[in-house]
C-alpha cells in the first residue's frame, strides 16, 4: 500500500459465462475453491497460423487475463496437434501433417517443429501469455493408448481400419451441436462397417504394406491415435476431470468437441449430460470466426492472412489484438485493412496519451484512489458480463480522457484494467508502432535528417525546398504528417 491509503481494488462483479453446452450464461463456479482450469485446443502445426485461428488464442488469453484478475489460480493448458488431425474434421480424408510433408518433402517431425516455432512467435507478438504448459500431442501416445484401451470394451468396435467409437453407446450425443445422432449434419459415411454416420475413429490403423512416418503399436496394431483422443486424453491428464472450462473455435462445436465429450463421458463412466461435469468439461466457450468479406478464411485460397502480412504491411500485431476486443468474442467478425489500420490509429491515441501520463507521473506504487473506484468497477462488470471487451475498452478510454486527476493514480488504475487487455500500453514503445513495411528501403536516420532539413527549409520560408523534401520522402515511400495531432510526424506509407 502507498502513501495515498486505499486499498487495491478487489473485483467483486459476478463472472458470468456462455456455456456452449446450455447454450445460456452460467455463473462460473470453481470445481476446486480458488481455482481455475483451462483447456484450449490449440493448433494443427502443418502450416503458418493465420490470423483468424489466432483469434481463437486471443479469446483464450481474455479468458484467462480475467480469471487471474478475479483472483483466481489459473492452470491453462493449450495442445499442439503434430498428428491425427485428418483434412476433414470427420473420419474423411488424409493426415494433414502427412500430406504437408509430403508436399514438402521433409520430415513430419520437421513440419512440426517450423510450424510450431511460428505459432509461438505469433502468441508472443499478440501478447498472448504462455500457458502453464503446453501439451504436444505425441508425447501423450502411451496415455492415448491406455484410455483407449480402458473405453474399448463398452463404447468401441473394431474394424479393418482402426477402432471406432459408437455415438449410440453414450447418452445425448451431439447435444453440445445441437445435432442429431444419427444424421449428423455434414457426416459422410466414409467408412464401410460404420455402425452409426456419426462414429469416429479413436485409433486408425496403418494400412497393411504402408509405412507412415508416424505410428505407434497399439492392441489394434500399428497406427496412430485419432484427434479427438487426443484432447480427451490431455486435458483429463494434465488438469484432471471435471475440470472448468474447455475453448476452442465455433467450429469445434460441430464435430470435434460434442466427439470429445462423448469420449469423456466414456471415460468418466457417467452418461447423461444432465450435470455439466459429466462432460469432462464444466462449460465448454467457442470464438466466433474471423471472416473475409469472401467469406471463410482459408490458408490456401487469395491472400493467406498471416500476422507476419500485416507486419509486411507496416501493421503492428497489436493493432489486430485490438481489433479483436472491439468485438464480442461470440460475434462474427469482418476482416478488413481499413478496420485494422483504424485499430491501429486507437491503439496509437492511446499510447500516447499513456506517454504524457508516464511524464507526469511520479515514481513509486502507487493505487488508484477513490476516484477512480466507479470506472474499475464498471471494468469488472464488463468483462465479468461474458467478456465484453468492447465495453471494457471504452470504460479504459473513459479512465485516459479524465482530467484534473493524480497522474500516478491514473496510470495504477489503467494498469489495472490493461492486465485484462493485454495490450501491455504501459511498457510499449512508441516506436515499436511504426513498423517498416517490407520492401521499403530508407533509414530512420536519413529520414530524420531530411525531416531537419525541411523544418529548416520552412523556417527560412523556403516553401519550393521544403516541397521537393517531402517529394524526395514520398518517392521512397514516406509519407509526411504535418500537423498530425497524435505527433506522429511522418509514416511509411
Ligand atoms: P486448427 O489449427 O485448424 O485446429 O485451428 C486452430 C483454432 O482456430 C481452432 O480453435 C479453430 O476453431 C480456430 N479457428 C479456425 N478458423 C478460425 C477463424 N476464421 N476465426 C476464428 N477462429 C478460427
Ligand atoms: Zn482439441
Amino acid at each position: 500500500m502507498s502513501a495515498h491509503g486505499p486499498a487495491q481494488f478487489a473485483p467483486s462483479a459476478p463472472l458470468k459465462l456462455f456455456n456452449s453446452l446450455t447454450r445460456q450464461l452460467e455463473a462460473f463456479e470453481p470445481v476446486h475453491p480458488g481455482e481455475a482450469r483451462v483447456y484450449s485446443c490449440g493448433p494443427t502445426v502443418y502450416n503458418y497460423p493465420h490470423i483468424g485461428n489466432m483469434r481463437a488464442y486471443v479469446f483464450a488469453d481474455i479468458l484467462g487475463r480475467t480469471l487471474s484478475f478475479k483472483g483466481l489460480k489459473l492452470t491453462h493448458v493449450i495442445n499442439i496437434t503434430d498428428v491425427g488431425h485428418l483434412t476433414d474434421d470427420a473420419d474423411d480424408g488424409e493426415d494433414k501433417m502427412e500430406k504437408m510433408a509430403k508436399a514438402q518433402a521433409q520430415s513430419i517431425w520437421d513440419i512440426a517443429r517450423h510450424y510450431t516455432q511460428a505459432y509461438w512467435e505469433d502468441i508472443k507478438a499478440l501478447n498472448i501469455r504462455q500457458p502453464a504448459r503446453w501439451t504436444i500431442a505425441t508425447e501423450f501416445v502411451p496415455q492415448m493408448i491406455a484410455f483407449a484401451q480402458q473405453i474399448a470394451p463398452r463404447h468401441c468396435y473394431e474394424l479393418d481400419s482402426g477402432l471406432y467409437f459408437d455415438v449410440s453407446t453414450v447418452e445425448d450425443y451431439g447435444r453440445l451441436a445441437r445435432a442429431q445422432t444419427e444424421e449428423g449434419e455434414g457426416r459422410i459415411e466414409a467408412v464401410e462397417g460404420k455402425r452409426n454416420a456419426a462414429d469416429f475413429a479413436i485409433w486408425r490403423k496403418t494400412p497393411p504394406g504402408e509405412k507412415r512416418q508416424m505410428e505407434w503399436d497399439s492392441p489394434w496394431g500399428k497406427g496412430a491415435p485419432g484427434w479427438h483422443l487426443e484432447c480427451s486424453v490431455m486435458s483429463g491428464e494434465v488438469l484432471g476431470f471435471p475440470f472448468d472450462i474447455h475453448t476452442g473455435g465455433i467450429d469445434h462445436r460441430e464435430i470435434h468437441h460434442p466427439n470429445e465429450i462423448a469420449q469423456n463421458q466414456a471415460f468418466c463412466c457417467t452418461n447423461g449430460l444432465d450435470l455439466p461435469a459429466n462432460s469432462g468439461a464444466r462449460v465448454w466457450m467457442h470464438n466466433n470466426f474471423l471472416v473475409e468479406r469472401s467469406g471463410k478464411m482459408s490458408k490456401s485460397s487469395g491472400e493467406f492472412l498471416r500476422l507476419q502480412l500485416l507486419i509486411d504491411k507496416g501493421y503492428a500485431p497489436l493493432a489486430y489484438r485490438l481489433m479483436c476486443l472491439q468485438a464480442h468474442y461470440r460475434s462474427e467478425l469482418e476482416f478488413s485493412w481499413d478496420g485494422l489500420a483504424a485499430a491501429l490509429t486507437r491503439l496509437k491515441r492511446m499510447l500516447i496519451a499513456v506517454g504524457q501520463l508516464q511524464e507526469r507521473a511520479g515514481v513509486g506504487e502507487v493505487q488508484p484512489g477513490p476516484r477512480f473506484m466507479p470506472f474499475l468497477e464498471r471494468f469488472d462488470a464488463a468483462v465479468s458480463d461474458d467478456l465484453n471487451t468492447p465495453v471494457a475498452l471504452t470504460v479504459f478510454e473513459e479512465v485516459l480522457a479524465l482530467k484534473k486527476v493524480d497522474a500516478s493514480e491514473k496510470l495504477a488504475a489503467l494498469s489495472a484494467m490493461d492486465a485484462v487487455l493485454g495490450l501491455g500500453l504501459l511498457a510499449l514503445d512508441r516506436k515499436s508502432l511504426r513498423l517498416r513495411p517490407k520492401g521499403v528501403e530508407i533509414d530512420e536516420a536519413e529520414i530524420e535528417a531530411s525531416l531537419e532539413a525541411r523544418k529548416a527549409a520552412r523556417a527560412e520560408k523556403d516553401f519550393a525546398r521544403s516541397d521537393a523534401l517531402r517529394e524526395e520522402l514520398a518517392a521512397k515511400g514516406v509519407e509526411v504528417m504535418d500537423g498530425d495531432p497524435l505527433g506522429w510526424e511522418w509514416k511509411l506509407a
